[in-house]
């Protein structure tokens, strides 16, 4: 093994061991079935340090680069999808902190304490009808007059809402109708004026329980403000921190999902027997080529996933080359999701279809990847683009 291979594989041992994954694995399909949070694998990830995977260590943290945690979140991804893609939110957040304190920006360092003193942060970004998501809001933030606000709007699937005690939110400052400011920052969940919404009976991902959080007057107090920036395409060091973490958090769930179902789909096989060859199906050729034609598809997502975590880590300058790279890395792994988890379906036979079985939660789960920002049809008009609208 690569010296990164044999620290990959150490920190597997540390915070996912195989007997952990099991038990979330095991817990992962009465979560689904009862519609229940997943409190059980959140005690044993917080027991294991795993909300503090990138504090750095000048705050008592690990300090884990974003290509290590995106490792760590693919094999957390095969026993648990939904732990998973909720986990993130609070792994998002801190990343962001940490990308930022990286290149030299360390006003929210302060999230790193309150992780340390056990705090679970959440995102809620995402809105009805938000398509410029984090360009633009319409939650309206009122300035209260001391460099605070008040927040009024809904904001929809935020994962870990029965968790989170921290929540990052956005909202729009139209009170200078000439200079409107989109705010950025934290909310506390002890403040007044939040309410969750008793409205979740969805597809898959379901033990992530992201129910849309209703905001009515919810104070963010100067003090949690982190950016004041004009609506629209700015660039700005968070939602570039934001956008790197979420893609590139999000990407390596679904990669968790699609090695998760190859492996369901090879089990299947092998213990299904035809009558009419008088051997499993594992022998068969069309379906040894189905699986492999999913393998072989697969096999670039980690790939380029672990390619483009390092460049994040090693802060190369990829300028407007970023966006095409971070969407690319989250799409294709999402993709892959649903193909393989279609595979493993075919390949468990009518058995799998049963909702007792993990590769129908496997095909669940990997639906929701089809919800993430930006979709395909929002992500195509930046790669046309890229190569056809230039001067040269
Ligand atoms: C499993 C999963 C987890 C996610 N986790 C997060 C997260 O933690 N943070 C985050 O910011 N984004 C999260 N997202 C959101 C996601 O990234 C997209 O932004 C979102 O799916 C886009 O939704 P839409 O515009 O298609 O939804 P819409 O069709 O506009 O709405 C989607 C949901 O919001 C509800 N809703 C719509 N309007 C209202 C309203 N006025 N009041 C109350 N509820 C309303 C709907 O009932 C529906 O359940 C998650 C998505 C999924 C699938």
């Amino acid at each position: 093994m690569t010296d990164r291979e044999t620290r990959h594989a150490e920190l597997a041992g540390r915070y996912l061991p195989q007997e952990s994954l099991e038990r979330m694995r095991a817990r992962a399909g009465e979560t689904d079935r009862e519609n229940e949070f997943f409190w059980e694998d959140l005690d044993e990830l917080r027991a294991a340090g795993y909300l503090t995977l990138f504090v750095p260590e000048e705050f008592g943290g690990p300090g884990l680069t974003l290509n290590e945690v995106s490792r760590l979140q693919q094999r957390l991804a095969t026993a648990a999808p939904a732990t998973a893609l909720a986990i993130n939110m609070h792994l998002m957040c801190t990343g962001v902190v940490r990308a930022m304190f990286e290149r030299g920006d360390r006003s929210l360092a302060r999230v790193f304490e309150e992780t340390m003193a056990g705090e679970v942060f959440a995102f809620g970004i995402s809105e009805p009808s938000n398509d410029w998501v984090l360009q633009g809001s319409n939650t309206r933030a009122v300035p209260d007059g001391e460099g605070g606000y008040a927040l009024t709007g809904v904001k929809i699937f935020t994962s870990l809402s029965p968790a989170w005690t921290r929540l990052i939110v956005h909202g729009l400052d139209d009170s200078d109708p000439e200079a409107p400011r989109l705010v950025y920052g934290f909310i506390e969940r002890s403040a007044e004026g939040i309410s969750v919404s008793e409205d979740w009976d969805v597809l898959g991902m379901r033990a992530s329980q992201s129910r849309a959080t209703i905001l009515s007057g919810v104070r963010m107090p100067a003090d949690r403000v982190a950016r004041r920036i004009e609506p629209g395409p700015v660039p700005d060091l968070l939602t570039f921190a934001i956008t790197a973490n979420f893609q590139l958090l999000i990407g390596p769930v679904y990669a968790g999902v699609a090695q998760r179902a190859l492996e369901v789909g090879a089990a299947g096989l092998k213990r299904r027997t035809s009558a009419k060859r008088g051997a499993t199906l594992a022998e068969a050729p069309e379906f040894r080529a189905r699986l492999a034609k999913a393998h072989l598809d697969f096999m670039a997502v980690p790939a380029q996933l672990d390619s483009v975590t390092r460049d994040f880590d090693e802060c190369v300058n990829h300028g407007a080359g970023w966006p095409l790279r971070l969407v690319s890395a989250r799409i294709r792994a999402g993709e892959a999701a649903r193909r393989c988890a279609e595979t493993a379906l075919m390949c468990t036979g009518g058995s799998g279809f049963s909702n007792a079985q993990e590769a129908s939660r496997l095909y669940r789960d990997a639906a929701a990847g089809l919800f993430h920002p930006p979709s395909e049809d929002a992500a195509l008009p930046m790669y046309a683009a890229a190569l056809l609208d230039t001067d040269e």
